[in-house]
């Protein structure tokens, strides 16, 4: 008798892609020929800037790129990356042994359970979110404890409801501001809390800052590392993907506390052989050099944000004005389901928003709009909401 050969039990632990039922229902509305404005992708359509395509470029004609890079990533570019930190938050890190290169954050953050979670082992994760923070763990067979994210907390996890026996478990917890998918910003004053729960639980914060620089009307994203007393408890991954628009590049890192970045090194050093040297150059280029596209960019997200934000508040449905991020998230009118309403938007008036239960239970009655299309079409969309009959 042949063995069965079964897909890993971990695989079988991740939920069911939810986003599949839109997909399809985009791809048979496109092949009947309709003109979709799709709102529902969280990749930026804005060009990478020009002088970092240079340093690519220069990069990729120097043969010393062309082998395997270090492991721990370039040290001028962990340098750029502390430096950053030095003039964007105020923290000081070493670049030796406290900031690691990422081939994206995505990659980072789904290998630190795979250094730090031993089966039985809990890891707090917020719901709704980024599905990596739980997939991360699955594979690392520990187990998911969801901290849901509610309005009237303005998205950020109760600390106090986490169960005590689940607190004595806990390795990890994963945190997100400003946070996809609700756009919701953290204080510093919430960063205490969390800094005063992880030491009195002994559990490693790995906050994901992917959208700091991506805020608007002068608010500024605070670091969690500038928190007294982060440095002790955690680590926080950031990237050059949203930033920069360089999502296809795959470069981010992970800074913070040097014995939980060295547990991360060392998975990777198993299991992969680092960043191409040019695109570390070219990520250099990016922090180091002249940060007036970034500038532009967020006056771009913030005009098709407002556009968003005033073509729902003509329709009087509610929306709260997104600080930071490139979100719209928004509770879903007439007390539909989100993926009721995701479908209705698409079939009736070919809009693709989406369903907030995507992002875990607790993100059902919510919807999130990507304000990655250009203002003009994000209006004809508000026109277009305009004729739908809820
Ligand atoms: C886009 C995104 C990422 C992925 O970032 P990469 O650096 O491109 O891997 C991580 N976290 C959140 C919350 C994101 O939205």
């Amino acid at each position: 008798m042949p063995k069965p050969l079964e897909m890993a039990e971990r695989l079988r632990k991740l939920p069911p892609y939810l986003f599949a039922e839109i997909d399809k229902k985009k791809r048979e509305a496109r092949a009947r020929g309709a003109d979709l404005i799709d709102m529902g992708i969280g990749d930026p359509d804005l060009p990478t800037p020009p002088h970092v395509i240079e340093a690519l470029k220069r990069g990729a004609e120097n043969p010393a790129s062309h082998r395997y890079p270090d492991y721990e990533g370039l040290l001028a570019f962990r340098a750029a990356v502390c430096d950053w930190y030095k003039r964007r938050f105020g923290v000081s890190l070493n670049p030796e042994t406290e900031a690691l290169t990422l081939i994206g954050s995505k990659e980072g953050t789904a290998h630190m359970p795979l250094a730090w979670v031993n089966p039985g082992d809990a890891v707090l994760v917020p719901d709704p979110g980024y599905p990596v923070y739980a997939a991360g763990t699955w594979f690392a067979d520990g187990e998911v404890h969801f901290m849901p994210l509610r309005r009237q907390n303005g998205f950020l996890p109760d600390l106090d409801a986490v169960p005590a026996d689940v607190a004595r478990r806990a390795k990890l917890m994963y945190l997100n501001y400003p946070n996809n998918p609700t756009a919701a910003v953290a204080s510093g004053e919430f960063f205490a809390k969390v800094v005063r729960f992880a030491r009195e639980h002994d559990i490693i914060v790995c906050h994901d800052a992917m959208y700091s620089e991506l805020r608007f009307e002068g608010y500024r994203p605070p670091s969690f590392l500038e928190t007294p007393g982060a440095m002790e408890v955690g680590v926080e991954f950031h990237s050059l993907s949203k930033t920069y628009s360089m999502t296809g590049w795959r470069i981010g890192f992970c800074v913070g506390n040097a014995k939980y970045l060295a547990g991360l090194g060392k998975i990777k050093t198993n299991v992969d052989s680092g960043v191409f040297q040019a695109v570390q150059e070219a990520g250099i280029a990016a922090l180091n050099g002249p940060q007036d596209i970034p500038e532009q960019y967020r006056k771009i997200y913030q005009e098709r944000r407002d556009v968003v934000v005033a073509g729902l508040k003509a329709l009087g449905w509610e929306v709260d004005v997104p600080k930071a991020a490139f979100f719209v998230w928004a509770p879903v009118p007439k007390g539909l389901d989100s993926r009721t309403f995701a479908s209705r938007l698409l079939e009736e008036v070919g809009c693709v928003v989406t369903p907030g239960v995507g992002f875990g239970p607790s993100g059902e009655g919510f919807y999130r709009v990507a304000l990655t299309i250009d203002a003009k079409r994000l209006a004809e969309a508000m026109e277009r909401l305009k004729g739908l009959k809820l």
